[in-house]
């Protein structure tokens, strides 16, 4: 904890929630973000209580803003709708009274890796994130279709689209129905190719200011792992939000992780992002199960060349650099592409197809990467 973030939390502990508890000791609290004197951090509660709570959130600001060296401040109220008592999809939403000061930033935390390990979702044997260093670089098409190859390996595998910016499942597995609710309180994932299938995108207004994305984040996902009927599965396949900022980490930190798949491009930029993504899931203690190269080699649609716009072998060479398994390259194909973004991803709807045939391969290496957690770590495979 820096200097600053320790003196606003000592003034916060002179503010009292409506019981009378002081603010940092009622579990309400966001992590602090403060840096060049901005501080932001979020509370959340219930809908119903948020009247009570604004007059608390007004204190906490007047009491930060007082800290000698901080230049603005941003508390924001977060409330959050029961599902039971919306009765369909539950929305966490910014509470009407919250403000938006300036220069705060979105993300609950930078967060120290030393908060509670989160526990396992009952059911669930492994939870995985499919991560990338930036956006763009073809981690929902390898996540949708990691699991899909995984499902082919005769596991029972779901998805859960965390992507908070932009969350694409449900254009790349063509979803356009909403998840239906039952008993009440607990939804029912959309089922997809025999995976059940569940979005942020379904929990989160498309207009919803970024701002407000990231303290709404871990509520949602919270919902999205807990409050849903998953059923049993092998494997979960997360697809993460792109990038290593506060949201990610705090992600990384929240879900309770198995183990991590970086996707990157073979070009220098993406790598050095995609180094910064392992580095921020060795930081949290979740292994590295490796590193896909995405968009490898370009093969022509009309003459089969093949090319290597993006360089070759970069990914390749990186993880064995950092000591990570290489899971294997896939090319960039206009066929992935097309698929893809009509919602027929390649291993369920052109399962003989070799682009198909790579993703059941970087599968079977995740899979072995899951089972030698005591094992050695899973040799690197050189293909001539
Ligand atoms: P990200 O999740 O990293 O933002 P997406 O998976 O959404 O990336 O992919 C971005 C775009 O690139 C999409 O249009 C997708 O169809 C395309 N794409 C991804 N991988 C490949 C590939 N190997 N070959 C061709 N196009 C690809």
């Amino acid at each position: 904890m820096t200097d600053l973030e320790h003196d606003v939390l000592a003034a916060l502990g002179k503010v009292l929630s409506p019981d009378g508890s002081p603010l940092p000791a009622t579990g309400k609290l966001s992590e602090i973000v403060a840096s060049d004197g901005k501080v932001f951090l979020s509370i959340t509660v219930d809908a119903g209580a948020v009247k009570a709570w604004e007059a608390v959130r007004e204190r906490a600001e007047a009491a930060i803003r007082a800290v000698p060296s901080v230049k603005s401040v941003m508390v924001a109220l977060t409330a959050e709708r029961a599902p039971a008592s919306s009765g369909a999809m539950a929305r966490p939403q910014p509470a009407p009274g919250a403000s938006r000061g300036p220069g705060a930033r979105p993300g609950p935390a930078p967060g120290a890796p030393s908060a509670p390990s989160p526990s396992g979702i009952p059911g669930v044997a492994a939870i995985i994130a499919v991560a990338s260093g930036k956006g763009g670089v073809g981690k929902s098409t390898t996540a949708v279709n990691l699991a899909l190859g995984l499902r082919d390996l005769g596991l029972k595998v779901g998805i859960l689209d965390a992507d908070i910016y932009g969350p694409s499942l449900p254009k790349l597995l063509a979803i356009r129905e909403r998840p239906q609710t039952i008993g009440g309180n607990r939804l029912k994932p959309i089922e997809r190719y025999g995976m059940p299938v569940m979005s942020i995108g379904f929990l989160i207004e498309e207009e919803t200011p970024m701002i407000w994305r990231g303290p709404m984040v871990m509520s949602a996902l919270t919902q999205m792992l807990r409050e849903v009927e998953w059923g049993t599965l092998d494997v979960m396949v997360v697809d993460m939000p792109p990038g290593t900022g506060d949201a990610q980490l705090t992600m990384a930190q929240q879900v309770p992780l198995k183990g991590a798949v970086i996707v990157s491009t073979p070009q220098d930029l993406a790598l050095i992002d995609a180094r910064r993504g392992i580095a921020m899931f060795r930081r949290v203690n979740v292994p590295v199960l490796g590193i896909v190269e995405n968009m490898s080699t370009f093969i022509c649609p009309h003459c089969g060349t093949r090319s290597d716009i993006f360089g070759h072998g970069g990914a390749r060479h990186e993880a064995e650099r950092l000591g990570v398994p290489f899971l294997g390259e896939v090319p960039l194909d206009i066929a992935i592409r097309e698929k893809s973004d009509a919602g027929l991803p390649v291993v369920a709807t052109a399962p003989d197809s070799p682009n198909a045939q790579i993703y059941r391969d970087i599968a079977a290496r995740v899979r072995d990467g899951l089972q030698g957690a005591s094992r050695p770590a899973p040799k690197i495979v050189i293909e001539t």
